[in-house]
C-alpha cells in the first residue's frame, strides 16, 4: 500500500512525487514512457514563478549546469510601441527555457533521490475502487507492463498527472468545467536555430500573429510564430516558406537574424484544445495538464503545473498525516480544498491565455492603456508579471489599476518639460 500513486512522471507528476516524498510519504510514480524522454510539443518557457519554485526546491543549479541560461530581459514589440521590462516580486529574477528532456529528468531524479519509487513502461488502464462500483472510493490503479503483464498498485490517493488527454480523468469521470476546441485556440509553428542572437525574450505582437524567440539549451534559440487556431493548415513541405514570409512581414528584424542562422531541427506545427477539469474526488486528484490545460500562447502550463504540484502535495501531506488519527474524512477534506485553491490562480490564467489566443486587436480603451504604459516602468513590469505569474490578471486589469495607468500618462503629459 502506497500513500500516493502518481500517474505521469513529467513536470506535474515528478514535482508532486518529489514534494510528497520529501515530506516522508511513500510514493509510487508510474509512466508509460522510459526516461530520459523528450516532449515534442513544447517551447519550454518556465516563467519567473516557476523558476522561483525550482530554486526553492534546490534544482536550479542542476538546470543551469545543464547548459540552460537564465532569461532576464523581456521585450514586447506591439508595432508602434516596444515594452521592455521584468516581472516584479521574484526571487531569482529570471525565466528559463530548459528542453523537456532535461527539466523532466531533473525533477524525476530529485523525486527518486527523495525516496519515490519509479516504475517506467507502465501504462495506466483503470482505477481500483473500494467497492466495485463506479461510486466506490478510488484506492489504486491497474495497468499493463510493456510485455502485456497486468499490474496493480494500491494507494490511499491516486494522482493523475497524465497530461491533457488524461486517461485517469476519463477513468474517474472528472467533469469538464470549461472546454475550448483547437480551432478556438492558437496554432503554433516553431523550430530551433543556432547562430541566432537575441538580447531578450522577444515577442512581436501583431493582429492575428505573434512571433517569439528565446534561448534554450546549448546556445540554441527557439523561434516561433503563433496564428489563430482556425488558420488553414500548411503542408509540412511548405511550412518554412510560410513561416519566413510571415516573419518578414510581421517581425522583419527577427526575420533578418533567422535568415542568417542555422536551423537545427524539423519544424513543429501544432494546435491543442484547452480545458479545466474537476480537480478531485474521493481518493483521486488531477494535476498539471490533466486538470488544467492552458492555450500555449502564454507558455503558462509548466509554471502552473509546478505551482499546482506544490499546492496539491502540501494539502495531501496534511490529509495523509492526519488520516490515521481522524479517519478518511481528513484526506477527503484536504483533497476538496485543492480545486478551489487551484482555480483562484489557474482559471484566470486559463481565460487570459484563451483571450490572447484570439490574437485580436485590443479594443480602443485597452490600446489607450498600452500607449499609456510607455515610460511607466513599474506598470510595464507589472504587465510582464501577468506572464511571469507574479501579478494576477485580476490585479493588473483591475479598473482602478488601469485608471492609474491612464492618469499616470495624463499626469506625465501635463508635466512641464
Ligand atoms: C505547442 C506547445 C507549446 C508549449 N509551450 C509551452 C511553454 O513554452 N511553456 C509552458 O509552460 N508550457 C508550454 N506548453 C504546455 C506544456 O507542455 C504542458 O503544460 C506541460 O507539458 C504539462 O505537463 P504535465 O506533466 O501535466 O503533462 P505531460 O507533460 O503531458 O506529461 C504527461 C505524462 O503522462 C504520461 N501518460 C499519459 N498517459 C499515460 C498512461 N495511460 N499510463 C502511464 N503514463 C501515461 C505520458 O507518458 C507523459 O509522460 C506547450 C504546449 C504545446 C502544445
Amino acid at each position: 500500500m502506497f500513500d500516493a500513486v502518481v500517474v505521469g512522471a513529467r513536470c506535474a507528476g515528478a514535482a508532486t512525487a518529489l514534494l510528497l516524498a520529501r515530506q516522508g510519504h511513500r510514493v509510487l510514480i508510474v509512466d508509460q514512457a522510459h526516461f530520459p524522454s523528450d516532449v515534442r510539443l513544447s517551447t519550454h518557457l518556465v516563467w519567473h514563478a516557476g523558476v522561483d519554485l525550482l530554486d526553492r526546491w534546490g534544482l536550479l543549479p542542476t538546470l543551469q549546469a545543464s547548459g540552460c541560461p537564465l532569461l532576464t530581459d523581456f521585450a514586447l514589440d506591439m508595432g508602434g510601441l516596444v515594452l521592455q521590462g521584468q516581472p516584479p516580486g521574484t526571487r531569482v529574477g529570471a525565466a528559463m527555457a530548459p528542453r523537456r528532456v532535461v527539466l523532466d529528468q531533473v525533477l524525476l531524479d530529485a523525486a527518486v533521490a527523495a525516496g519515490a519509487e519509479l516504475r517506467e513502461g507502465v501504462t495506466f488502464e483503470d482505477v481500483l475502487r473500494e467497492q466495485e462500483s463506479a461510486e466506490g472510493r478510488v484506492c489504486g490503479i491497474r495497468g499493463r507492463l510493456q510485455d502485456g503483464q497486468p499490474v496493480q498498485f494500491e494507494a490511499r490517493v491516486v494522482v493523475g498527472a497524465d497530461g491533457t488527454h488524461s486517461p485517469l480523468a476519463r477513468a474517474v469521470g472528472a467533469r469538464e468545467l470549461v472546454r475550448h476546441g483547437k480551432d478556438e485556440g492558437s496554432y503554433n509553428v516553431y523550430a530551433y536555430f543556432s547562430g541566432l542572437p537575441v538580447d531578450a525574450v522577444e515577442f512581436h505582437s501583431r493582429p492575428e500573429r505573434m512571433a517569439y524567440a528565446w534561448h534554450t539549451h546549448h546556445g540554441q534559440t527557439l523561434v516561433g510564430m503563433i496564428l489563430p487556431g482556425r488558420s488553414p493548415r500548411v503542408p509540412l513541405a511548405e511550412v518554412e516558406a510560410m513561416f519566413m514570409g510571415e516573419l518578414a512581414t510581421h517581425a522583419p528584424s527577427l526575420a533578418e537574424r533567422v535568415r542568417n542562422a542555422q536551423r537545427e531541427s524539423d519544424w513543429t506545427a501544432a494546435s491543442v484544445g484547452s480545458h479545466c477539469r474537476e480537480a478531485t474526488g474521493a481518493g483521486w486528484a488531477l494535476v498539471g495538464d490533466a486538470g488544467v490545460t492552458v492555450d500555449p500562447i502564454t507558455a503558462a502550463g509548466i509554471t502552473l503545473a509546478l505551482r499546482d504540484a506544490e499546492l496539491l502535495s502540501g494539502l495531501l501531506h496534511e490529509g495523509l498525516r492526519h488520516e490515521g488519527l481522524l479517519g478518511q474524512r481528513t484526506l477527503d477534506a484536504a483533497l476538496a480544498d485543492f480545486g478551489p485553491q487551484r482555480d483562484v490562480v489557474s482559471r484566470p490564467l486559463h481565460q487570459f491565455a484563451q483571450d490572447m489566443a484570439q490574437l485580436q486587436v485590443p479594443p480602443p480603451e485597452m490600446v489607450n492603456v498600452f500607449m499609456a504604459l510607455a515610460g511607466n516602468q513599474a506598470q510595464i513590469d507589472r504587465y510582464f508579471g501577468v506572464f511571469g505569474q507574479t501579478v494576477t490578471p485580476a490585479e493588473f486589469f483591475d479598473p482602478t489599476n488601469l485608471q492609474a495607468i491612464l492618469s499616470g500618462a495624463a499626469a506625465a503629459s501635463a508635466d512641464p518639460v
